[in-house]
């Protein structure tokens, strides 16, 4: 009987969250996501964690929720640090790195409430508010553009979705409204080094203080060429899943996008901060379409970061979990909770 109450017990299902606008990038437009939630019980505390899986990585709600009923519980019960978690779920599968992350997220979450103290604390984060966060405008009609400047008039700095042949007209389009910096994503959208150049020379006294990644992920040579003109920082994010070795991604990209869904892991995101910066490298904080419980979880990590981009809950409808606010200038500020600091409302 008293093993049975120190058993790991784990409740996960999919939910419907709907957007406030369709969101577009240079793949696809869309009005809901469906995200996978994991409880991590145990001891009378519970872990929470979320996945957002993507197709471009070969995930989805239904691959997410497969994995999470292929984890032995019993097995979990053992397991006492995050290297464990990792490698015994790596037996489970290869990919699923969206359900991993949320396990991992949900077994952190728990540590921080059984030792009573704030992850980022238990973790020893260098501060509790960071990096400036950007609001993102998708793809759209220059009437909704217009309408989500004026939604982001309180946020100092623009996220930019490009990778269309209209790059140009939605730049001057914006820069009539506003002087606002403005952080550029084509999404993989340029698709020849020739474009990406044109582009940067063209974004070059546009007041862009980054752009994630210009060309197909696959196109590396090509972006090596890229970074040696570019005045601009360029970022990967398609380009770095996790797996690809920093030091050759160092040649062609000023640095990498971090994002939890890709890497699986919160703690091998820490571990990856502290390798990039070895070699010189910047580092955003990324996320997909996430609510406030993975965005949290994001923002514990932006503490390392230079750049954050964790505004996926703001394009949310649905706000299951409240987690980390912003202050008056967007900054990411993380509250003293036990765990990641969410609370499910
Ligand atoms: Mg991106």
């Amino acid at each position: 009987m008293l093993e049975g109450l120190n058993m790991v017990q784990l409740i996960f299902y999919s939910k419907e969250l709907a957007l406030l606008h369709p969101f577009g990038i240079s793949r696809w437009t869309r009005t809901h996501v469906k995200n996978v939630f994991v409880e991590w019980h145990k001891d009378g505390l519970v872990g929470y964690g979320e996945a957002s899986p993507n197709a471009r990585y070969n995930e989805s709600h239904e691959t997410a929720i497969s994995f999470m009923g292929r984890i032995n519980q019993s097995t979990l019960s053992s397991i006492s640090n995050s290297e464990e978690l990792c490698s015994y779920l790596s037996t489970i599968d290869k990919g699923e790195f969206a359900a991993k992350a949320a396990l991992e997220m949900a077994f952190w979450d728990w540590i921080g409430k059984k030792n009573n103290q704030a992850l980022h604390e238990y973790w020893n984060a260098p501060r509790t508010i960071g990096p400036v966060s950007s609001f993102t405008i998708g793809i759209d009609s220059k009437e909704v553009i217009d309408t989500k400047l004026k939604e982001a008039e309180p946020y100092p700095v623009l996220k930019v979705k490009l990778g269309t042949d209209q790059d140009e007209e939605i730049i001057e389009f914006i820069r009539e409204r506003t002087a606002k910096p403005i952080w550029v994503d084509a999404n993989e959208g340029w698709k020849t080094a020739d474009i990406a150049k044109q582009r940067i020379e063209f974004l070059s006294d546009k007041n862009v203080q980054l752009i994630e990644q210009p060309m197909p992920s696959s196109e590396l040579i090509a972006m090596r060429e890229v970074k040696k003109m570019t005045p601009i920082p360029v970022i990967a994010d398609e380009g770095f899943t996790g797996k690809e070795p920093l030091e050759e991604l160092a040649e062609s990209y000023t640095g990498i996008n971090i994002k939890l869904m890709k890497m699986g892991s919160m703690y091998k995101s820490l571990k990856t901060i502290e390798h990039a910066r070895t070699l010189g490298m910047e580092v955003m904080i990324g996320c997909m379409i996430e609510t406030a419980l993975a965005n949290t979880a994001a923002g514990v990590l932006s503490m390392w970061a230079d750049y954050a981009d964790i505004d996926g809950f703001l394009l949310l409808k649905d706000r299951p979990f409240l987690g980390f606010t912003f202050d008056s200038q967007n900054r990411v500020v993380l509250n003293d909770l036990p765990g990641l600091g969410v609370i499910p409302v």
